[in-house]
């Protein structure tokens, strides 16, 4: 039975009780997804948006869809009536995001009966966006639902999680997750944990990364691990240039991108007002940036996960190393490396993630990242 809620990997429980809801139609204004990195919460919104705004649903007694062309557009995220928001400010959420979601929220949707809201990182959400926020998410139109995602209940402001139901996701330990991955795609055990490393985590990303037609994302990996492999023999000009390889690969996938939003502006041309359209625009703009961060996060993570495994080479403890197909690489890497020094560029590379968020240009933030890695392995650098 394939319906929108069988895309929530690996987790049973809040599968069969959004199910449940939707069968019985027991929806409420506002969903809290509570739970850690990499538990599925940001797939688990998108089918519970799917099956909200599926046309067959409520026909085919809720959420018995998933293969419509409503159903379809959330699954590509590109349905004008699910919203999906992050905190865009260096610290969390800004006041002035969450009043353009209150000027949004009473406006008609365009193509559903309801329109869906997906926040993410409401626990980076403070008091004063949560205070504007307050009003919409207590008393929003009948025809808006709101999921928000936060990774614990301490974390997020009691005046937001007491109006929204609360809906708890577990841990996934991190067999479970590869064996979850290998079950969706197909894959070997060790090939999932390097989609899942190279994904940060998320296990729906790791199952698109391994299923993307012609393997691109694959091959993008194995370039990243070609790479770093001869990047402690490298001179700073070849670094530059392998960084401008980097962000040139991260923009490659944007051009499929481009062309489905093309196909969908000329399917709606005909019957949508300008204000629609340019709000359509305005999504299909925030997309193709979003797009763009999501490869240069994949590289950070496959980075940061080659760098851990050389440290776990360094450290006695081959048999944790993830990316087993570039164990030479590893090993030779490890070999003269110092544990510390790796410490300190793992650090550093990972808080290259948070200045992506930063709007940091995607070439400083490669040669960043590929001057740590450097560094990390032979210290030749005054920079630590
Ligand atoms: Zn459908």
């Amino acid at each position: 039975m394939a319906d929108a809620f069988e895309g929530i990997l690996g987790q049973p429980q809040v599968r069969d009780f959004l199910r449940a809801s939707v069968r019985s139609d027991h929806i409420t204004h506002a969903y809290l997804f509570l739970g850690p990195a990499g538990s599925n919460k940001t797939a688990s919104a998108y089918a519970l948006a799917r099956a909200l705004l599926c046309p067959e649903s409520r026909t085919a007694g809720g959420g018995l869809c998933g293969k419509c062309d409503s159903c379809a557009r959330v699954g590509r995220k590109s349905h004008p009536d699910v919203h999906y928001m992050e905190p865009a400010g260096a610290n969390g959420w800004l006041i002035e995001q969450v009043r353009d979601i209150a000027a949004d929220v009473p406006l008609a949707p365009i193509q559903a009966a309801r329109k869906v809201y997906i926040l993410d990182r409401v626990d980076l959400m403070g008091t004063s966006p949560a205070n504007a926020f307050l009003k919409t998410l207590e008393e929003p139109p009948a025809d808006v639902v709101f999921i928000l995602l936060g990774r614990t209940r301490d974390t997020v402001l009691p005046t937001i999680a007491s109006r929204c139901q609360v809906v708890p996701f577990r841990h996934i330990p991190p067999s479970e997750a590869a064996g979850i991955v290998s079950q969706n795609t197909g894959a070997g055990s060790d090939q999932a944990r390097q989609a899942i490393e190279a994904c940060g985590g998320s296990l729906s990303e790791a199952v698109s990364f391994l299923r993307e037609s012609g393997n691109e994302r694959l091959g993008f990996r194995t370039r990243v691990l070609t790479m770093l492999a001869s990047i402690d023999r490298a001179d700073d000009w070849e670094i530059v240039e392998h960084a401008r390889e980097l962000v040139r690969l991260s923009r490659a996938p944007l051009d499929a991108v481009r062309a489905h939003q093309e196909r969908e502006i000329a399917e709606h041309a005909d019957f949508l007002e300008k204000s629609a359209l340019r709000q359509i625009e305005a999504r299909h703009k925030r997309r193709l940036s979003a797009k763009t961060r999501e490869c240069l996060e994949q590289t950070i993570h496959i980075a940061s996960s080659w760098l851990r495994d050389v440290m776990a080479v360094c450290a006695g403890t081959p048999e944790l190393v993830i990316n087993t197909d570039a164990a030479p690489a590893i090993h030779a890497a490890a070999a003269g490396a110092d544990l510390a020094r790796l410490g300190r560029a793992l650090v550093a590379i990972e808080a290259l993630q948070g200045m992506l968020a930063y709007n940091v240009s995607p070439e400083t933030c490669m040669d960043m990242l590929l001057f740590e890695i450097k560094d990390g392995l032979n210290g030749t650098s005054s920079a630590s």
